[in-house]
């Protein structure tokens, strides 16, 4: 197995053959990905090492320490938050070569068709149809709330392949090409003023049987990958001590001492304690994860990300008044990714409404904390028999 001392060499071989000062962006990226030094718990040839994925950390010290560029991570969170598991997990060689690489190195990035207007919660209850002729799939439907579909090469998609059977079991996973000509994507705007998401209607889109991932009816069981690592990917993310939310408002407590109140002071301290509780949290949770894909564990950590989100956003926006309820920019944008650094607490506030729908909404994670982490008796399901065809709708 690959260990520390290893990846040390392995990476100053890399950087002593590919300098980042002289070397090009995607040239460095590309070197790092072939060198299995992107993602060292993937496999050999796949941009990995087969090794520990705490040893990563180990990676990204000596990059960083050296200058390299990184493969800006927060534009490319559904490929490499999502896809990628899914893929590794349920794709064959072919699939795993062709779209890895340009995933984790930026060159494509993709999207998440899985909403539907009358399915969000109820998933399952999705009725995009895929019916197979010959060595490809035609799909018609209408997908809802797909982030970065504007910018987007590939989706992951599931559709209905066999409306016959109960729900969950006539649902199949693809990657689906974007720029086919049945894909139009209109973006919906949101409560920020930007249109950071969209609708996109599926008119006759063919798919070639090769991109389909895992077998024909199995796509809740593939797509249960991609949920799960959604929930890491969003509320476990790696995060210095206060990074995220709390960072804004505590330098603002620091700096501006006129606006300081003792419930302020109570409440933010509470909330600091919180985030920090949180952090650490992921950090164990990611621990765990070196040993294989996340369960539902993530749900609570997605939980405790969304109302923490919106806890210390709202307290930044009382912490500052008036200035609070200034907005930067209401024009609409259509932004490749979510940046709350350099915007207004406003935004902030605002953008942190979606957390606690976002990747499953706060009711329904707590039912899978519920039932598939506590054990509890789950709610009654009156559907889980009948065929798809017959629900009401
Ligand atoms: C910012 C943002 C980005 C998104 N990006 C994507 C994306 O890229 N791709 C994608 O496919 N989707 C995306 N989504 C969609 C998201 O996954 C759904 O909005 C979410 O799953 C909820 O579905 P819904 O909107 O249909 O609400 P509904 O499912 O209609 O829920 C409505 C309300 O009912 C509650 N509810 C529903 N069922 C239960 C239950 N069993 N018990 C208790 N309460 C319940 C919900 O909690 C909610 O409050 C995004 C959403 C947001 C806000």
């Amino acid at each position: 197995m690959t260990g520390t001392e290893e990846l040390r060499r392995r990476t100053r071989e890399l950087l002593a053959a590919h300098p980042p000062a002289s070397t090009d962006r995607l040239d460095f990226l590309r070197a790092r990905f072939d060198a299995g030094l992107a993602w060292v718990h993937y496999p050999e040839g796949l941009g990995g090492l087969g090794a520990p994925r705490s040893l990563q950390a180990v990676v990204d010290a000596e990059l960083e320490a050296a200058g390299a560029p990184d493969n800006d991570p927060r534009r490319i969170g559904i490929g490499l938050g999502m896809a990628a598991p899914t893929i590794l997990g349920f794709g064959t060689e072919e699939q795993k070569r062709r779209f890895l690489r340009p995933l984790w190195t930026g060159e494509e990035v993709w999207c998440q068709l899985f909403s539907e207007p009358g399915a969000g919660s109820d998933l399952a209850a999705l009725g995009t149809r895929a019916v197979r002729e010959g060595d490809e799939w035609v799909v018609n439907g209408q997908k809802v709330w797909t982030s970065s579909a504007h910018v987007a090469r590939w989706a992951i998609l599931i559709a209905r392949t066999d409306p016959d059977v109960p729900k969950h079991r006539g649902i199949t996973y693809f990657v689906c090409d974007m720029t086919d000509p049945g894909v139009e994507v209109r973006p919906l705007r949101q409560i920020t003023g930007e249109a950071e998401f969209n609708e996109v209607f599926l008119t006759d889109v063919r798919i070639p049987d090769t991109h389909r991932l895992g077998e024909v009816g199995e796509g809740w069981k593939v797509a249960q990958t991609t949920l799960n690592n959604e929930r890491v990917a969003i509320g476990g993310m790696r995060l210095p001590r206060e990074g995220g939310m709390i960072g804004p408002v505590s330098k603002t407590w620091r700096e501006r001492p006129e606006l300081r109140t003792h419930d302020l002071h109570q409440r933010l301290l509470k909330l600091w304690v919180e985030a920090e509780v949180s952090r650490l949290t992921a950090e164990r949770l990611r621990q765990q994860l070196v040993a294989g894909q996340p369960g539902p564990e993530g749900a609570g950590m997605k939980l405790a990300f969304a109302r923490l989100n919106q806890e210390i956003s709202g307290l930044e926006v009382e912490l500052l008044g008036e200035e609070g309820l200034l907005y930067d920019d209401w024009t609409m944008r259509r932004p490749e990714l979510v940046d709350f650094t350099g915007r207004e607490a406003g935004y902030r506030y605002l953008r942190s409404k979606g957390n606690s729908i976002e990747g499953g909404t706060s009711e329904v994670l707590l039912n899978i904390v519920a039932e598939r982490v506590l054990g509890l008796p789950a709610e009654p399901r009156t559907d889980k028999d009948v065929a798809w065809k017959d629900l009401a709708r």
